[in-house]
């Protein structure tokens, strides 16, 4: 059944009952954090990678695209080395120089 999925979530407080524990999951894309509600399952807040297998948020689930958290770590890694050798190609010391 397809249901208007809302933006964030909401957290209800009954002011006649104690406060609640919810269980919460760790998005394996972004790292946000999901409530779980209770009877509720973590694909049903938000979704579930089969090719991380782990949960992940709402957002990443209607983005369809698996970006590991760790893959983002590693493309900033590698941007970090190719700026530096730009850095050495704008230096003109070349290995023979010296
Ligand atoms: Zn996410
Ligand atoms: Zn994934």
């Amino acid at each position: 059944m397809l249901s208007s999925r809302t933006h964030g979530y909401a957290i209800i407080t009954d002011p006649d009952a104690p406060v609640r524990e919810f269980d919460s999951v760790m998005c394996c894309h972004c790292q946000r954090i999901t409530l779980i509600k209770p009877g509720q399952s973590a694909a049903d807040c938000g979704g579930f990678c089969r090719l991380c297998f782990a949960p992940t948020c709402g957002l990443c689930a209607d983005a369809g695209v698996c970006v590991p958290f760790e893959a983002k770590l590693e493309r900033a890694e590698g941007r970090r080395v190719f700026l530096r050798g730009v850095e050495l190609l704008g230096s003109g010391l070349g290995p023979g120089a010296g």
